[in-house]
């Protein structure tokens, strides 16, 4: 099982043997702490045994979970492929040396420009989502008079038990197109008709941070299913599948843990079966953890403020952040645990709120959580809170964006340094009188 890098040094937590009281010292808190050999470990784990001797595998990072030149640096030194959902997350990829066509590019409403840049730049595959892009791709192509690989997006209207906001396939979702939609059909035969598009075959993706193991079994045999049917329909042969990411990873500390590797192997065969059931041409099959490849190993180190009573409710604790380093809490529930990262050797005996600085009601991050009586500059840590955290922060009530340090063997690695005063208002243009 892929464990964190935490000890426990005298009551003080260190992570990848760098005390974070150190490193709060060093680049001020809140921060964003990874722990690198975590991370490896789990790129090798996928890598390792989403493995097959029947197809080739793909191993495809959701790169909006968490991107910067420093981490796709470092996953670029592995057998990974990227997917990117906007030409900003291409253009992050490419600077950081991912090679062009390991890039695959996604998005529910890809603008004119977004494929115009994907195409110049000779990105690897286009995941089609819907008629209308498929049009706007087509007449790019003929512009250009270039060729593309691509995907076909299907939502095949799997439900899973996660939350409204993370569910991506049910009838009314805005991504795909829908596999009971008549229109389908014709969509399909013209692609596989058009000779700029090179469909290879079909892609879902079901949601995120889903726990059941069955649910995937599910979308691998509807798509394997729809494949063989596709392939009768035009008499053409689907060499490439993807079935998306949204494999669960625990955020709390109490969370079950999803053995990753036992999951993989099973899945693995899972689809070597349906493959062999149809007889299918599929030899090449794709998957793109985003959270659960990068949630666990990350942890944010904010600082204890004021506490405070009130008349109703667990006391409250405050910490330096909050919604603008994880908006996730307020804006779907998501659950985390918290510690005293300084007092780890005291008895957690009373619960408590732990929320957050901004200016919103909601701007809790943790609704009930026990720790050691916590005081002014005590350091409070989330861990597991590596996926959705830093791509989806802000600068609301302009605080600046945390940096971002990796930690392994002893040492800390930034990746990305703290927003100045200056970042504020780099963008801003000064009122001049006229
Ligand atoms: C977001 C996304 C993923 C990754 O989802 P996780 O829940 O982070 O694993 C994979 N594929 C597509 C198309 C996505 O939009």
């Amino acid at each position: 099982m892929l464990k964190n890098n935490f000890e426990n040094q005298e009551g003080i937590l260190s992570i990848g043997g760098v005390s974070v009281e150190d490193l709060a010292d060093k680049y001020q808190t809140p921060l964003y702490i990874y722990d690198q050999k975590l991370l490896k470990e789990t790129i090798e784990t996928f890598i390792g045994n989403f493995k097959s001797q029947v197809f080739d595998t793909e191993v495809v990072y959701a790169t909006k979970a968490f991107s910067n030149l420093y981490v796709l640096g470092l996953m670029k030194g592995y057998d990974m492929y990227f997917d990117c959902v906007s030409k900003e997350e291409i253009f992050v990829a490419l600077s950081a040396g991912v090679e062009a066509q390991r890039i695959h590019f996604h998005g529910n409403n890809k603008t004119r420009e977004e494929l115009s840049y994907a195409v110049d730049k000779e990105i690897g595959l286009i995941i089609i989502d819907s008629l209308d892009e498929y049009h706007l791709l087509d007449e790019l192509l003929a512009e250009k008079n270039k060729k593309v690989d691509a995907l076909l997006r299907i939502n095949p209207d799997v439900k899973t038990d996660t939350h409204k906001f993370i569910q991506t396939s049910n009838a009314d979702s805005k991504f795909g197109v829908n596999i009971r939609d008549g229109a389908m059909r014709d969509l399909i035969g013209e692609i596989v008709g058009n000779p700029r598009i090179n469909l290879l075959g079909f892609h879902a993706h079901i949601g995120s941070q889903v726990k059941n193991a069955g649910f995937f079994e599910e979308e691998a045999s509807i798509l394997l299913d729809f494949t063989r049917q596709m392939e009768k329909a035009f008499n053409y042969k689907f060499t490439h599948i993807n079935f998306g990411g949204g494999f669960g990873s625990k955020e709390s500390i109490e969370d079950e843990d999803l053995d990753l590797g036992e999951f993989l192997r099973n899945f693995v065969k899972v689809i070597e079966n349906l493959i062999s059931k149809h007889d299918l041409a599929i030899t090449n099959v794709g998957i793109e953890p985003g959270r659960s490849m990068i949630s666990k190993a990350g942890s944010i180190l904010y600082r204890v403020g004021s506490r405070k009573k009130t008349l109703e409710g667990l006391p409250l604790v405050f910490v330096d952040g909050g919604m603008s380093d994880n908006i996730r809490p307020s804006l779907y529930g998501a659950k985390y645990s918290a510690i005293i990262a300084n007092k780890l050797n005291e008895e957690t005996t009373k619960a408590y709120r732990v929320g957050g600085k901004l200016c919103e009601s909601g701007d809790i991050l943790v609704e009930d959580v026990k720790l050691p009586s916590p005081e002014r500059d005590d350091l409070l840590l989330i861990p597991y809170a590596g996926a959705y955290t830093y791509s989806m922060s802000s600068n609301y009530n302009k605080l600046p964006r945390p940096a971002v340090v990796f930690v392994e063997d002893g040492r800390d690695y930034l990746a990305v340094k703290r927003q100045s005063f200056k970042d504020l208002i780099i963008n801003d243009v000064k009122f001049e009188e006229k």
